[in-house]
């Protein structure tokens, strides 16, 4: 097949204690999973179901990274989350039987653009541009459930230039992991490389140029990512 250009490379995770990648196939997130922090924004918490966003896999980038502070916005958001990395496919998937279909898990960053999501959901607009924009879905190393198990509390903290600016627990999301499979597999064939951000404990604020932020999930890892000057 001859294309027109070269097509993009395919955006892959590593994998901790192996050579090999997770190539990228879909990236979903969760909204308002912690009271605290669908409280914190002013939003109802829905315990009936989970809602969702996407963002394209071409955005992710890799923990360590160094990325410009991004265009459009002057209030640039960090959101430490737990990632699930989907290794199995499966469409209507019971929820006990939703771990089975994980390949592993990963610390994650859903770097939002706040002021314009703000706007955005005041017009009852889509987030688009607010949440999917370039260096916004920022992933670290996939841990294998076959070495991590299932965790379904641990710590999850987020510190910016040293200070603690979210600490919480990953037991305290309002959907867990099982239940957001099940009701996503619903609406999605999920397939292996579909990705699902579960969303941020509260104590989501602002980064600017020159910031470095640090997460951990106890048992899952670390994240790294620092802000440089706007391009
Ligand atoms: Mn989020």
């Amino acid at each position: 097949m001859n294309y027109l250009f070269t097509p993009p490379a395919v955006a892959s995770v590593p994998i901790r204690g192996s050579d090999e990648y997770f190539p990228i196939r879909r990236i979903f997130c969760v909204g308002r999973n912690y009271e605290a922090h669908a409280k914190e924004l002013g939003n109802a918490v829905d315990r009936e179901s989970p809602f969702y966003f996407t963002k394209s896999a071409s955005h992710y980038v890799s923990s360590g990274a160094t990325v410009p502070y991004p265009p459009g916005t002057a209030n640039y958001h960090h959101e430490m989350e737990l990632v699930v990395a989907i290794g199995q496919a499966g469409f209507h998937i019971a929820e006990e039987q939703a771990l089975a279909h994980v390949f592993g898990y990963a610390c994650g960053l859903d770097m939002t653009r706040r002021d314009l999501q703000a706007a955005l959901r005041e017009k009852k607009l889509s987030w688009d541009i607010a949440k999917d924009f370039e260096n916004a879905a920022v992933v670290s190393a996939l841990m294998p459930a076959s070495t991590i198990g299932h965790p379904g509390t641990g710590k999850i903290e987020l510190k910016v230039n040293g200070d603690m600016r979210q600490s919480s627990d990953i037991g305290l999301m309002i959907h867990p992991v099982p239940a957001l499979i099940a009701h996503l597999s619903r609406y999605y064939h999920l397939q292996p490389g579909d990705l699902i951000f579960t969303g941020t404990p509260e104590g989501v604020g602002p980064v600017v140029a020159g910031d470095r932020i640090e997460g951990m999930i106890e048992g899952v890892g670390e994240i790294e990512l620092n802000i440089g000057a706007a391009e």
